[in-house]
């Protein structure tokens, strides 16, 4: 039997895969090597070393040094490296497509979609993050005699932990508004999808990344991870809701801010209204892309009652023209789960629906002729409050559909469960759905598109609410969750306060009539 991955990409040479490890930043004798399990033929890539706590620390020693340099840069120097790695990216995308898919599997064109969207928000920040963190002109204390100024100050050392699912964009995307911000970092690689993450690291060398601004760490999650938090300023956290909580109580024993990108249990609401052709689409798309395996995708559809029947007709021909398959090259449009875990997770829930009552419209199988962890696309009917795919996470192909009869009971059910990331509704009257958006729970509501629309808006944050954690990606959020605000006041004439030696009394005689004189103008 073979012992490495037969899908291993011919231009990964040893040479080339020196040159990749080489960013991984063991300093000591390291914790030996960590190997990844290909999703195409469950046998393993390439060993990569594995840090220590110590390598952490220096590694978090390194970056100090080199962020002061670094923020001494203009914010324009700083854009200029981050709009030649966006170049660097387009023109070379076909080595990442390739070690995406090697690590973690999914179907090609979901792996370009990590493309678009990295480079989207490298576009975005480079050309308006300064404009984010410009300082501000506040009205001061006292007019006339004072003013005031909001500063943004880089936090110092950001950590960036992220999942395997979108190796690329998550493990990037968070990172570039805190390098433009002045900050250096450390990225903590997913165990599953290390190389995803060290070839973009070296690409931003060769953009002009000085050395030591942007440290990589690999290794065990929890050691590793948790190793990071206690070392970092700031950490921006993607991952599970169970992590995520472990890191914020991590985070919060040493006093530093957290951004968490946590799970959902995303809802698609198809109203009466709906163009159901266009929904089923929608449905089908955001359902199984990255084979369900994406924090935004759609796993539960209410459906208004009326179109409920024509609506499952239309969603069920949409899903068994989904071809599932393997392998490199755009030639089918789902791929494999990404690890075994994730094969038995999504094969418990749906056994778990099916023998408490749940119907399989479609799919509801693993298709080992297809690979060791082809998953088919998988509609439930009947799922039920005490089956463990109604209101938890499943992370796979599985959609359960459920009947409503009017909108109001679309949005309770829409906002069951504790999660709260992103969701959509399908509607030819888009001012009713956006009335109905405004009553779901969800960091983002897409209106007539499944999944991407929201999150593609990069001028806008992104993030969750509930269990689907704090903080937003995007937007001026996205950049200045990874600076302090500092306000520098200025006092022309000294102190603010009762000149020596005239009495309190008359000076607070002045601030009475001065607060009644504002209230009176309408001045604050
Ligand atoms: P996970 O929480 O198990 O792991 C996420 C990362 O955290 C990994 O790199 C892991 O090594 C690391 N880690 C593990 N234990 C740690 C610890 N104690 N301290 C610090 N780091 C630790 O998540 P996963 O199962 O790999 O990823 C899938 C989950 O991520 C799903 O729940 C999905 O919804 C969520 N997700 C959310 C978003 C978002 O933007 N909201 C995006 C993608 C994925």
């Amino acid at each position: 039997m073979a012992t490495v991955s037969a899908y291993r990409p011919a231009w990964l040479t040893d040479a080339r895969l020196a040159s990749l490890r080489r960013w991984v930043a063991v300093s000591g004798p390291g914790e030996g090597t960590t190997t990844a399990i290909a999703p195409f033929d469950a046998l393993p890539t390439v060993p990569v070393p594995a840090c220590t706590p110590d390598d952490v620390e220096r590694a978090v020693a390194r970056a100090r040094v080199a962020q002061e340099r670094w923020a001494e840069l203009s914010y324009g120097a700083r854009a200029e490296v981050v709009l030649r790695f966006h170049d660097l990216l387009v023109e070379r995308q076909d080595e990442v497509l390739d070690l995406i898919q090697w690590e973690m599997g999914k179907a090609r064109f979901h792996a370009w979609q990590e493309i678009l969207l990295l480079g989207t928000v490298a576009r975005h920040y480079a050309r308006h993050g300064r404009t984010y963190l410009e300082d501000r002109s506040v009205r001061p204390a006292v007019p006339v005699v004072t003013s005031a100024r909001e500063l943004r100050i880089p936090k110092g050392v950001i950590g960036i932990v992220s999942p395997w699912n979108y190796p690329l964009y998550l493990g990037v995307g968070d990172l570039i508004p805190a390098l433009l911000a002045g900050n250096a970092a450390v990225s903590k690689a997913d165990e599953q999808t290390p190389l995803t993450l060290l070839w973009a690291r070296a690409l931003m060398a060769e953009a002009g990344l000085p050395e030591n601004v942007w440290e990589v760490v690999s290794g065990d999650g929890p050691a590793i991870g948790a190793a990071v938090v206690d070392s970092v300023d700031f950490l921006c956290f993607t991952g599970s809701t169970a992590t995520g909580r472990l890191v914020a109580e991590r985070a919060a024993r040493r006093l530093i801010g957290t951004s968490l990108e946590l799970g959902g249990k995303n809802p698609l609401v198809v109203r009466a209204d709906a163009d159901l052709d266009l929904a089923a689409r929608g449905t089908v798309a955001a359902a199984f892309a990255t084979s369900g395996q994406m924090c935004i995708h759609i796993e539960r559809v209410i459906v208004h009652r009326d179109v409920y029947d024509a609506f499952t007709g239309a969603l069920l021909a949409a899903t068994s023209a989904q071809r599932l398959g393997q392998g490199f090259g755009f030639g089918y449009d789902i791929g494999p789960l990404a690890n075994r875990a994730q094969l038995d997770r999504v094969g418990a829930h749906v056994r778990d629906a099916v023998a408490k009552g749940a119907t399989v419209l479609a799919g509801g199988r693993a298709r080992p002729d297809i690979g060791p962890y082809a998953y088919q696309p998988t509609v439930l009917a009947g799922v039920t409050d005490d089956m463990d795919v109604c209101l938890g996470e499943t992370f796979g192909p599985v959609i359960a559909l459920h009947r409503a009869d009017d909108d109001a009971a679309a949005v309770a059910a829409a906002n069951r469960g504790r999660h709260g990331l992103s969701a959509s509704i399908f509607s030819r009257n888009i001012a009713e759905a956006q009335a109905m958006a405004r009553r779901i729970r969800a960091g983002a509501v897409n209106i007539n598109d499944g999944a991407g629309l929201a999150i593609g808006t990069v001028e806008a944050p992104m993030g969750g609410r509930g269990d689907s954690g704090l903080g937003r990606r995007h937007g001026p959020e996205g950049i200045r969750k990874y600076t302090d605000a500092q306000t520098v006041a200025v006092s022309r004439l000294g102190p603010v306060g009762p000149p020596p030696g005239r009495p309190a009394e008359s000076f607070v005689a002045l601030g009475n009539r001065q607060l009644k004189l504002l209230r009176r103008l309408g001045i604050r």
